[in-house]
């Protein structure tokens, strides 16, 4: 039998796998106590039970009842996986919560994370071919239907976090239903193929390896037109089994959604937690939060357990962590260390860890997380939870384009995030927001799918072969405006033809984990010579802030930033200080000198890298750079971002091109405050008006260019 032994050097990434071989063993065992006091194991043998013998099951259970980490091994030792031919896969919204809990379980099975337990990520890949239980995101498992259309890797498909109903999840949701139904039919033809042995054989590789992808006649449904083009064998292809896992009791949705599908509850153990509210609405709740921390902490004996703060997002964390470290540097005499610990998917792996593990001596933990931490991941320890009140959501307005906004979350969320305080014993959560406020809270959040834009998922829908996405069977059905405008947007950008098939150009940009947008200024970067700049300004803009600004040096801050000014605006900006940063082989002390955030950058060079691995493969010449001719790569932009420009007007304001919205160029922009007759952003951030981030200016004969369908017109009016 194959060992781990022959992964091995797939395994250290996580940094847990030292020179000398841990015993994985060993840890698994001691491991095991934990595992079976889990509410969850009391149902194990339901729970095979119910999988073995119908094709989905929807599993309901309380957060920290063991759902994510133990039903995926329970199918690990029940034998719903041959190793190197199938394996479960395991989605999730976040990367965080991929790798941290493909991490977990790995100890768990007791396997070196990337053998037999391992995790697939946008830009990270810690897996092997004999990988049977891969934890991934849900956006990453969409995209391997491109290269994979029956999922014939998978035995098993598990959809967990499924209330949060994130875009990608009701994507999934929609196509797995379609590969089960192939897959049976396929399942059906293999066994009914085996029995009068002299017939030929069902043989779909005759039928299949030439077709393309939507040349099929348009009633034909998605999965059909997928098996047709698959290449090689489909002899011995089984059921595809679908678990679908959910933190909230709203199951008979995705129940009837799948004809009628088993529930299984799972009960959870909670314990009671006060809720307190505040007694005025808070003007700022990031003050707030870090107050209410330090008053916890200094109030309360460490040994009641750690804090667990609900923040927006990076921003909000690296905010109130650098205010909680100023604070514990000067607490008290006779006061307990305090520790700030944040997560985001920006931060390394090791940092991630460090929220898992015990605060040494009397510290006290800080941890600092977005709604990561309401279900997706169950944080020991945890006795105290604070709750901002607010989340980071994507929204969609045709008029005014896809913006990032911070919103108060639903009754169902504040519930959640009450709930982790009363895990391990009795809680407490300080809600930063009137009790008042509760009460006009919505009482679930909207399905993103009718939030938010669509023109990425629509090019993957048709890259699998959907032939209509208007009538794809939604769970959820976006408005017919959303995806009208999602195949208008694909249209102006050359992915799909006017009679809205997908054309060459649309497969290439399909094989991006990018929106459509940075693909197709990458695909331009390829004439323009170059790709170089576009890919590193690409990367660039992963991150939320490449710089950091502390509020009691806001001023050297703004002088150090100026050294890397583009008068052109952020986009080369950013590249500046990419290229500073490389040159000088920046390490932390010239982050901190210069203020960049070096975390960010990081992650910068690794998506940097992964974009270069892809256009290696896609066949470009990533090398090619266009030294200081800049302007270039600025237009190479505008092909991808023709939609998000807007033109000065007399009285001094932008007004965005495709909906007539006065945009404000944002306070942190390299432009704020200039004058130039039009500009293009990176995104709209709505916060008290809509402000544009990532700001270049740009010139309106390039916008015309880039899009004359839409805005031809500008070549002729703006004679100045
Ligand atoms: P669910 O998916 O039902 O919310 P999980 O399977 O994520 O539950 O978690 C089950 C339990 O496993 C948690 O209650 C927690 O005690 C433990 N656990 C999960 N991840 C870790 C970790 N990284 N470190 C320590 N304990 C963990
Ligand atoms: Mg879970």
């Amino acid at each position: 039998p194959l060992d781990e032994a022959g992964v091995q050097d797939k395994a250290p990434k996580n940094g847990n796998s030292n020179s000398t071989t841990p015993d994985y063993r060993a840890q698994a065992q001691r491991l095991r106590p934990q595992r079976e006091a889990l509410p969850i194991f009391t149902a194990r043998d339901a729970i095979i039970d119910h999988i073995s013998n119908h094709p989905t099951v929807v599993v309901v259970g309380e957060t920290g009842s063991g759902k994510t980490t133990q039903i995926p091994q329970y199918l690990l030792e029940s034998g719903f996986t041959t190793r190197g031919q199938t394996a479960i896969a395991v989605t999730q919204p976040r990367r965080v919560a991929a790798t941290s809990i493909a991490k977990r379980v790995a100890e768990e099975v007791g396997t070196p994370l990337g053998g037999r337990v391992g995790y697939t990520i946008r830009f990270e890949d810690c897996s092997s071919p004999l990988t049977q239980l891969r934890f991934c995101t849900d956006g990453l498992l969409l995209r391997e239907i491109l290269a994979d259309p029956l999922l014939r890797r998978y035995s098993v498909v598990v959809l967990d976090e499924a209330h949060e109903r994130t875009l990608r999840t009701d994507i999934l949701l929609g196509m797995l239903k379609d590969i089960q139904r192939e897959r049976a039919r396929v399942a059906e033809l293999n066994r009914s193929a085996q029995q009068p042995p002299d017939e030929p054989r069902a043989d779909h590789r005759s039928r299949g390896t030439h077709v393309k992808f939507g040349e099929e006649d348009a009633e034909q449904p998605a999965a059909a037109a997928v098996a047709d083009a698959v290449h090689g064998d489909v002899t011995g292809l089984d059921d595809l089994r679908v678990v679908v896992m959910s933190a909230t009791l709203d199951a008979e949705r995705f129940s009837a959604y799948f004809g009628s599908a088993p529930i299984l509850y799972v009960a959870g153990r909670q314990f009671p937690v006060t809720t307190y509210y505040t007694a005025a609405p808070q003007a700022d709740y990031l003050d707030a939060a870090h107050l209410a921390a330090l008053q916890i902490h200094t109030e309360t004996p460490s040994t009641s357990g750690d804090i667990l703060v609900f923040l927006a997002g990076q921003e909000d964390i690296e905010n109130v962590e650098r205010l909680l470290v100023d604070s514990a540097a000067s607490l008290p005499a006779g006061v307990p260390a305090l520790l700030p610990c944040p997560i985001f998917a920006a931060l390394p792996q090791a940092q991630q860890a460090r929220v898992f593990d015990p605060a040494p001596g009397f510290t006290r933990k800080v941890i600092l997380a977005t709604n990561i931490a309401e279900t997706s991941l169950t944080i020991p320890g945890i006795r105290h939870v604070i709750d901002s009140g607010v989340h980071k959501v994507r929204g969609f307005d045709p008029r005014v384009g896809e913006s990032l906004l911070v919103e108060p979350i639903s009754k169902s969320s504040a519930r959640q995030r009450t709930g982790r305080a009363g895990r391990e014993a009795a809680g407490h959560s300080y809600r930063l927001y009137t009790e008042a406020d509760y009460a006009q809270l919505p009482e679930d959040s909207v399905p993103e799918i009718k939030r938010c834009q669509l023109t990425m998922v629509v090019l993957q829908l048709k890259a699998a072969g959907v032939r209509d996405p208007m009538h794809f069977d939604f769970m959820d059905r976006p408005s017919r405006k959303a995806l009208r405008h999602a195949l208008l947007e694909l249209y102006a950008l050359e992915a799909l033809d006017d009679r809205g098939e997908l054309t060459g150009l649309g497969r290439w940009m399909s094989e991006f984990p990018l929106e459509p947008s940075y693909a197709k200024v990458i695909h331009a970067s390829a004439a323009a010579g170059c790709t170089r700049e576009a890919i590193d300004i690409v990367a660039l803009l992963s991150v939320d802030s490449l710089f950091y600004v502390p509020a009691d040096k806001r001023d050297e801050s703004n002088a150090a930033q100026m050294a890397f000014r583009s008068s052109d605006g952020d986009h080369l900006t950013f590249l500046n200080l990419l290229r500073a940063f490389t040159k000088a082989h920046g390490d932390k002390d010239w982050c901190q000198e210069h203020f960049v955030n070096r975390r960010n950058i990081k992650h910068v060079l690794d998506v940097r890298q992964q974009l270069n691995r892809l256009c290696v493969r896609l066949g470009m010449n990533v090398e090619r750079s266009c030294g200081s001719d800049l302007a270039v790569v600025l237009r190479c932009f505008l092909a991808g971002f023709f939609h998000n420009c807007a033109l000065l007007q007399p009285d001094g304001s932008y007004r965005s091109l495709n909906g007539s919205q006065t945009v404000h160029i944002h306070p942190a922009s390299s432009l704020f405050g200039k004058k130039t007759p039009a500009i293009f952003y990176d995104q709209l951030v709505f916060t008290n008006k809509l402000h544009a981030r990532a700001v270049s200016a740009a010139d309106p004969l390039w916008i015309a260019n880039a899009a004359p369908k839409l805005y031809g017109r500008l070549a002729s009016s703006q004679v100045h």
